[in-house]
């Protein structure tokens, strides 16, 4: 899952990226309103973590274009504490959910899940199917009631994906842009080389190929 935060605190900035990563997620930051709204409207995130006072454009001005614009990526709004009328501004403005500063990183993550998961429509069984019940807080994966088995940071993330995902073809690039940061520019061998790792360890029949689409998670072809 890749991530866009909005934040203008240089030092809250870094410190959640570093707490999102570790928690499996790719993410991109802007550090003011204007990159913010252009990056969210022109790049590929599962969900937006924003500010709403930020320098050059307010977070409201942002959500509302990029609402206007028919752009429905999930967006959790960083409020002041006990500021009711922010929260009501931004729920109007289209906001999926919100948080009051200062926040602890473990409650932001616990709303990430359960927003990504909505927006994914498959609630609490997307992590635990086809035998394979995936663990978000230790990044493990249990296959047909065996031994829980450590991932990577990626194998954890494209696992993710894929069980947010059931069904649906994935090509390696839209794979590639939901896993890595805005920097980073994965070859499609790469994904390939993650994709049969994670083969070896949920087994082969999990995730099926498509020749010239790309990959299905947990469907028979
Ligand atoms: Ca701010």
């Amino acid at each position: 899952m890749r991530l866009l935060l909005v934040e203008d605190d240089l030092e809250l900035s870094r410190t959640l990226k570093m707490d999102l990563e570790s928690a499996g997620y790719a993410v991109d930051t802007a550090l003011e309103g204007e990159h913010g709204e252009f990056l969210g409207m022109t790049e590929s995130y599962d969900a937006v973590i924003l500010d709403l006072g930020l320098p050059k454009m307010p977070g409201l001005e942002i959500l509302k274009r990029w609402r206007a614009a028919h752009n429905s990526i999930p967006v959790i709004v960083l409020t002041a504490r006990d500021a009711w009328h922010e929260k009501v501004d931004g729920f109007k403005a289209g906001a999926d959910d919100y948080l009051g500063k200062p926040f602890h990183v473990q409650e932001l993550l616990a709303r990430l899940q359960a927003l990504l998961k909505r927006a994914n429509q498959h609630n609490q069984i997307a992590l635990n199917s086809e035998g394979v019940a995936l663990n978000e807080e230790q990044q493990t994966v249990i296959v047909n009631d065996a031994q829980a088995i450590n991932l990577t940071a990626i194998e954890f993330r494209l696992l993710r994906y894929f069980m947010l995902h059931q069904g649906q073809i994935l090509s390696k690039a839209h794979l590639g842009e939901h896993i890595y940061e805005y920097a980073s520019d994965p070859d499609s061998n790469v994904i390939e080389v993650y994709i049969n790792r994670l083969r070896r360890i949920v087994g082969n029949d999990k995730i099926h190929t498509r020749r010239g689409q790309g990959y299905v998670f947990g469907q028979k072809p």
